[in-house]
């Protein structure tokens, strides 16, 4: 037998406030309590308005039900559908309310799923701050201090947006369920869509008297600073998490979370491949051959390197625990020095004979050249077509 609409039973209207629904209830159950009421079927009458007082006096179930009819009060209601079983419980029963394209389509419009609790403590949003570092910096660590816009709770409501000694009421248009269902003709029928309620705007309180501080928001916005640590060893891209630096939460739900993402400026001199520091250090072809000490700079430091007579260009010389730190647990990268052996340009005539000593010496022959061939095709095309004979 088909269960008799909730509002019927207690002789309201469907927009009827909780006023009158208490008002109603109260006038009925007194006529039809078993007590009282000795006729046939008083105390199932007794036991329906029962019912239907428990559902209409609580705005969640009153929300629901006006949304879902009786399946709402389904013990299974909220089961399985849409929300959390994805398309699965299309149309069959397993959808919990009946399935049908009213449901399918409120999911789509955007509607998300059933009636959540307006005002049960929901944590704040995430913040993400972007931190600028020097390369050392990066690689040492810092103190530092930030600061950025924050939604806080307001202090002079403690967030619920009324003024001091007064207190938010029930919204009068959504009877605080946060929403309101609104009807819709498609293609494919009337459906109907929820809404976020536009008096409440979906807390289903409505402030009568706003706080002055806030004008009802329950937050303000402000400038916040916080301690950051970085830590040494961070790289470009890392990112650290401040517990509850975000934004507020509603409700009284604890405050989001603040992600500091690392930016790493690049170094002129160095690489840096974790805790390993690269670095290329250029010597003359003089210094390859014959050996030399060079300081060469690392970011703890300048620091002497020993290159031994005969040096190759590309050789890698490796300068232990000059690296950075390892960011997590102990100890220190190396830094790497690649030798790059420069052959020198531009010599002079005395540079140039010295050299030729040096070939003359090697046992090495080398033509007698005078410039470059570059050089040599151009004086060979001067534009007088003419051979230049400036030069011996
Ligand atoms: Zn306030
Ligand atoms: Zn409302």
């Amino acid at each position: 037998m088909a269960k008799r609409d909730y509002y019927e039973a207690l002789g309201v209207a469907k927009g009827a406030s909780d006023d009158e629904i208490k008002k109603a209830y109260r006038k009925l159950s007194k006529k039809y309590h078993p007590d009282i009421n000795q006729e046939a079927g008083a105390e199932d009458k007794f036991k329906e308005i029962a019912e239907a007082y428990e559902v209409l006096s609580d705005a969640q179930k009153r929300a629901a039900y006006d949304q879902y009819g009786h399946a709402s009060t389904d013990p299974n209601f909220g089961g399985g559908g849409f929300g959390g079983g994805g398309f699965g419980g299309f149309g069959g029963s397993s959808a919990g309310f009946g399935g049908g394209f009213e449901d399918i389509f409120e999911s789509f419009f955007g509607g998300g799923g059933r009636s959540q609790n307006p005002n049960a403590p929901r944590q704040g949003d995430d913040l993400q701050y972007t931190l600028n570092l020097k390369f050392e910096e990066a690689v040492f660590g810092k103190e530092t201090s930030i600061t950025y816009n924050r939604e806080d709770t307001c202090e002079t409501c403690h967030g619920n947006g009324a003024k001091p000694g007064t207190d938010p009421v029930t919204c009068s248009k959504c009877h605080g369920s946060g929403t309101l269902n609104v009807e819709r003709n498609t293609p494919l029928g009337r459906v109907t869509t929820r809404q976020t309620c536009d008096v409440c705007h979906g807390t289903g309180q409505e402030i009568k008297e706003k706080c002055p501080t806030c004008h009802g928001a329950g937050h303000v916005k402000e400038r916040h600073t916080v301690k950051v640590t970085v830590p040494a060893g961070v790289e470009d891209g890392q990112q650290m998490r401040l517990q509850g630096q975000g934004e507020a939460g509603m409700n009284g739900g604890p405050h989001g979370d603040l992600f500091v993402v690392f930016r790493v400026e690049e170094s002129d001199l160095f690489d840096r491949d974790g805790s390993e520091i690269y670095y290329d250090l250029p010597i003359s072809f003089v210094q390859a051959a014959l050996g030399d000490e060079i300081e060469v700079p690392t970011v703890h430091g300048k620091i002497k390197l020993k290159v031994p007579a005969g040096t190759q260009t590309g050789t890698n010389f490796r300068l232990r625990g000059k690296g950075a730190p390892k960011l997590r647990g102990n100890g220190t990268g190396d830094q790497h020095v690649k030798v790059q052996v420069i052959t020198p340009k531009n010599l002079s005539e005395k540079q140039a004979k010295a050299m030729r000593d040096f070939a003359e010496a090697s046992g090495i022959e080398v033509s007698e050249q005078e410039g470059n061939i570059f050089d040599k095709v151009k004086d060979a095309f001067k534009s007088d077509g003419k051979k230049n004979v400036n030069k011996k």
